[in-house]
């Protein structure tokens, strides 16, 4: 008789204050067979706090192609595993997801066992939309790639949420107070959960030039939010359509299309079907 597959449980960890280890995350690190963590050290002194004593595996971005492949045969050969990052909640930038999909594609059952992740953290506390946002992760760290995705985001409406390093902070929020405008709200988030944690609230400009003053400020881990663009195009009367047009007189439709999306705010790919038919009516 063949054994049943294993479970894959996806496990978060603290992100500073080790209380936030739930008793079911206790648990299943203990039960399980193996743990893959980011860090073995790492991780290693968080089980040593808890008592746990299973075995790890190292799981980071360097080997996690290979290894998934591993961990896949462990668990299709009946052992139950358990992925845990260095903090917070795996695969949201952090290493996993090759590991999931593989699991998932190979109907292995995948189990949460939720808990601390900065990026929710944040927005929890921050004070600006939550009913919709996007998580945007880390921003390149080059100044012009790093503009060119602020500029995409420029018309984004939803409450935007990011990680930084802290020696990128203020030159961050420079670039997002004069690509966002200096009078966009936006919360600096360091150190949750920890014995300095600080939030700091207020305009892109006026935050931009407190990061400057202050080098505490930029101390720790962060996480900024920032508002959305509240201008929306029916509130600036933009017809796209009329818009569209016009750029079709003397760009392509791609080009037309990504134009009229960052000005109206609306979907570039159903601007771009638009564009299309109106070429087609358009064209002799
Ligand atoms: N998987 C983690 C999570 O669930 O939040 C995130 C891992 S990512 C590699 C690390 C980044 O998350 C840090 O550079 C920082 O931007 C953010 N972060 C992690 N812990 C934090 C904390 N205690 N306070 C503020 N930001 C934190």
């Amino acid at each position: 008789m063949t054994q049943p597959a294993g479970t894959l449980y996806v496990v978060a960890t603290p992100i500073g204050n080790l209380g936030d280890l739930s008793r079911r995350a206790q648990e299943t690190l203990g039960r399980v067979s193996l743990i893959a963590a980011e860090d073995t050290r790492h991780t290693g002194q968080l089980l040593k706090v808890f008592g746990i004593e299973t075995a790890m595996m190292s799981l980071h971005e360097h080997n996690e192609e290979r290894r998934s492949q591993l961990l896949l045969a462990r668990l299709i050969a009946g052992e139950s595993i358990a992925l845990v990052s260095d903090a917070g909640t795996p695969l949201i930038s952090d290493p996993g997801f090759d590991l999931v999909a593989a699991a998932r594609d190979r109907g292995i059952q995948v189990v949460a066992v939720p808990g601390a992740c900065a990026a929710i953290a944040a927005l929890s506390i921050a004070g600006l939309p939550t009913d919709r946002f996007t998580f945007e992760g880390f921003l390149a760290a080059k100044s012009s790639a790093r503009r060119a995705q602020l500029e995409m985001l420029q018309t984004q409406e939803r409450t935007m949420v990011f990680y930084e390093s802290p020696h990128r902070l203020v030159d961050s929020l420079s670039d997002m107070s004069s690509i966002f405008g200096g009078d966009r709200r936006a919360v600096v988030c360091r150190e949750l959960t920890k014995q300095h944690e600080t939030s700091y609230s207020g305009a892109l400009a006026h935050l931009q030039e407190q990061s400057a003053r202050d080098t505490d400020m930029s101390r720790g881990e962060i996480v900024i939010v920032v508002a959305g663009n509240s201008i929306q195009a029916s509130t600036l009367n933009i017809d796209a359509d009329r818009l569209l047009r016009a750029l079709l007189e003397d760009l392509p439709p791609s080009q037309a299309a990504k134009i009229a999306a960052k000005i109206s705010g609306e979907k570039r790919s159903e601007l771009y079907e638009r564009a299309m038919s109106i070429g087609k009516r358009q064209s002799p």
